[in-house]
């Protein structure tokens, strides 16, 4: 197999290093303390205009047309640099993806070149609701027709960037008596529509600048057009975008990772105890070793995945597996590289405590690791449910 990456996926990967080494680095730490959100903004309208919010979008919608593996080399740089907007980015890159798969070509012309171009800061990805998270298709919220339009009713819960999002792709019944996952949609509901109500922000553990809010559906109105794909069909719409997603988010935790292991090698070589630097004891090498083996395991089970999808091939399972292994690793790798730092990656004085924290979701959002293995045993017991 060729691992050796093309000009335009090195000069991508290139790119989104420079980017996060001089604006995403120097800004994590107020992102993460403050949430601001000018500065966020401001970050994902640079990112945009470089044409990272649409690397997988044809050009002839202003995207980059660049594939998914560059996709996943992109996210891993940004994710070194500042794990929050590099989970807008990914997210936004989803939705624009979704469009890009199953709207019409009005939908596609109307909305991809706003989330490529940064004129919509974000794109908002709408499944989850309170009483439904794993159990997707389980989901309450109800799109009736009436007349040329769809009357939504209903709320969701953890939805990113919903405070600026331009656009949102939302999934709710439209036939209450189908079997299970047999009679949900898919939709595309513009921000400012009467009826959309974004409410409270969490308050969350890490990645505190990447906003995630509950979304209310109240009486809202939207044109019939604006449903994506068929009426009934939605659920399946999910299941195959958040495949890819997936591949996002493990390259995101595969960036949080690295970084962490970076700045514990850089630590060991310089701290001393017991006369010697801490990089000269055999216990501290060896962890330093295993850590950085898996994920290098983890890089090259994303690159696969994307590899697959980018060539028309089924992926679902590749990508649950590289999601499961590079999010599980790179929690632990986050855990060995602060441990390695002793008291001080305990303090805000070094990124350590906030890459432990910014790195925890990552095995549960977009799918727990439990239901990616879910998702893989499926695959590989064909039958057994
Ligand atoms: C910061 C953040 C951002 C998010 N962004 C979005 C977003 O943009 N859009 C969106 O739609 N959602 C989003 N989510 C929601 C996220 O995808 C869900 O939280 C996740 O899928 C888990 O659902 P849940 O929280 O309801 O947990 P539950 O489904 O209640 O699960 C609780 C626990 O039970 C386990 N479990 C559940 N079912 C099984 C099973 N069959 N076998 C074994 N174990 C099981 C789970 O793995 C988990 O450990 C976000 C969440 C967060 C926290």
């Amino acid at each position: 197999m060729d691992f050796s990456l093309t000009d335009e996926q090195q000069m991508i990967r290139e790119a989104a290093r420079q980017f996060a080494d001089s604006e995403l680095k120097p800004a994590a730490a107020e992102l993460d303390k403050t949430g601001n959100r000018e500065l966020l903004l401001g970050k994902l309208k640079q990112l945009a205009e470089l044409g990272f919010m649409g690397i997988n979008i044809d050009p002839d919608f202003g995207g980059t047309g660049a594939g998914t593996l560059a996709f996943s080399l992109a996210i891993t740089e940004l994710a070194r640099g500042c794990a929050s907007t590099a989970t807008t980015t990914s997210v936004t890159n989803m939705v624009a993806e979704v469009i890009q798969a199953v709207g019409s070509d009005e939908h596609k012309n109307k909305y991809l070149p706003k989330l490529c171009s940064g004129e919509y800061a974000a794109g908002s990805f709408c499944l989850t609701e309170p009483g439904s998270g794993s159990d997707a298709a389980a989901m309450r919220t109800r799109a009736l027709k009436e007349g040329d339009e769809y009357v939504l009713n209903g709320s969701k819960l953890f939805i990113s960037s919903a405070e600026f999002a331009g656009i949102f792709v939302v999934w709710a019944v439209t036939d209450p008596d189908a079997p299970k996952g047999k009679g949900i949609s898919c939709f595309l509901v513009e921000a400012g529509t009467p009826g959309l109500v974004i409410g409270r922000a969490e308050e969350k553990m890490g990645q505190k600048a990447s906003v995630t809010n509950e979304v209310a559906f109240d009486n809202c109105r939207i044109p019939a057009a604006n449903l994506l794909g068929e009426e009934n069909k939605g659920f399946r719409i999910a299941a195959g975008e958040l495949a890819g997603g997936r591949i996002g988010i493990g390259s995101l935790a595969l960036g949080i990772g690295l970084e962490a292991l970076d700045c514990a090698r850089a630590y060991l070589q310089e701290r001393e105890q017991f006369g010697k630097p801490l990089a000269h004891f055999q216990g501290l090498q060896w962890q330093l070793a295993d850590r950085y083996t898996e994920m290098e395991a983890a890089r090259l089970l994303l690159m696969q995945a994307a590899w697959q999808k980018d060539n028309g091939m089924p992926f679902g399972p590749a990508a649950s597996m590289a999601k499961l292994f590079a999010t599980e690793k790179a929690n632990e790798a986050c855990y060995v590289a602060l441990q390695m730092h002793g008291g001080v990656g305990y303090t805000r004085e070094y990124p350590l405590e906030r890459m432990a924290r910014d790195v925890r979701i990552t095995t549960i959002y977009e799918g727990t690791s439990e239901i990616q293995r879910l998702i893989i045993a499926r695959h590989l017991l064909d039958g057994v449910h």
